[in-house]
């Protein structure tokens, strides 16, 4: 099957600084692909190019079988955008905010209401067709931009950051409709800070740092390949001592704040040291996609 989105030698510069540099990315149809990386790695420049909304420096993009920029407005009519800040229009209702988006895609009124029961039972909506968009919840609004961006029906779908600002439960909700969509053969471009949601929804993951992608592959692959396959993580009073000769017992620390992150392949050693040490509280547990994604960009701040 043809890639619905590739991208070769793609760079963008601002300020003379190459925020994206020389990236090559191409998705795979039916698959969701995360983009990682810290604040300011080139995550939504790369979206914003892959969209045709900003040209590049340098490199190619095709989506949908257009170049872009010169048929953005082709391609984009295909394509769904869940953007990281919600732009609901609050003076409408859920209904006239669907009808409306519908409309930018040349879709004729009756064609988006036959949609709209869809949408709204995919979005959990159903019963709020007439709500007026400030009588949502935060995850009503976020399920409704995802609602929206289904509106034309699109085989990609294309989504910064989508849970961020959620509860736990709303997280889990749009996780749902994901799958869903997944499971219904859509390809989709997913950004986002959190670990979890990538491991459980990604099949593949690009993480990016400063413009380029640092490592490819399944969340399974990433965590194989990068990382010790354990974890303890220690933390309490005793820690400087302990801290001091933890490097008899496990061959790689890191500290990060008041904790201790122990990466073995053999844990057994370090709980069994952990255990003559009573003012010391730990936790045992499997390494993920966390451990490897800080391990690859720091733990530094990146503002
Ligand atoms: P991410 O989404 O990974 O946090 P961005 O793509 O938003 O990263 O930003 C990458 C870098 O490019 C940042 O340093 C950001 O400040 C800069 N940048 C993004 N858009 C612009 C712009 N329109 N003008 C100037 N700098 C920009």
């Amino acid at each position: 099957m043809t890639s619905p989105l590739i991208l070769r030698g793609l760079s963008k510069s601002y300020g003379g600084t190459r925020v994206v540099d020389g990236l090559d990315l191409e998705l795979q149809a039916g698959r969701c692909h995360g983009l990682l990386g810290p604040n300011g790695a080139g995550k939504t420049t790369t979206l914003r190019l892959a969209l045709g909304l900003i040209g590049a420096d340098a490199g190619t993009v095709d989506l949908l079988g257009y170049p872009m920029p010169a048929q953005a407005a082709l391609a984009r009519r295909k394509v769904g955008v869940v953007p990281q800040i919600d732009s609901l229009d609050p003076d409408f209702t859920v209904r006239e905010n669907l009808l409306t988006y519908g409309r930018y895609f040349g879709m004729k009124g009756r064609e988006i209401e036959a949609r709209i029961p869809y949408l709204l039972e995919f979005s959990g909506l159903a019963g709020k067709a007439d709500a007026p968009i400030n009588n949502l919840s935060g995850g009503m609004k976020r399920r409704l931009t995802l609602a929206r961006a289904l509106v034309n029906d699109p085989d990609l779908i294309f989504l910064d950051e989508p849970t961020t600002g959620l509860d736990p439960q709303a997280r889990h909700l749009i996780w749902q409709g994901l799958r869903r969509l997944i499971g219904q053969g859509k390809t989709l471009l997913l950004t986002t800070h959190f670990m979890d949601e990538a491991e459980r929804l990604c099949d593949v993951i690009s993480v990016l740092d400063q413009g380029r992608v640092i490592v490819r592959g399944s969340p399974r692959e990433l965590i194989q390949q990068h990382i010790e396959p354990h974890v303890v993580e220690i933390y309490g009073d005793g820690l400087t001592e302990w801290k001091a000769c933890a490097s008899n017992f496990c061959k790689r620390c890191e500290t990060a704040g008041e904790t201790l992150f122990c990466y073995t392949e053999a844990p057994d050693k370090v709980v069994e040291e952990l255990e003559s040490q009573p003012g010391l509280r730990y936790l045992h547990r499997p390494a993920n996609l966390e451990d490897v994604f800080l391990k690859l960009t720091g733990r530094d701040l990146r503002d």
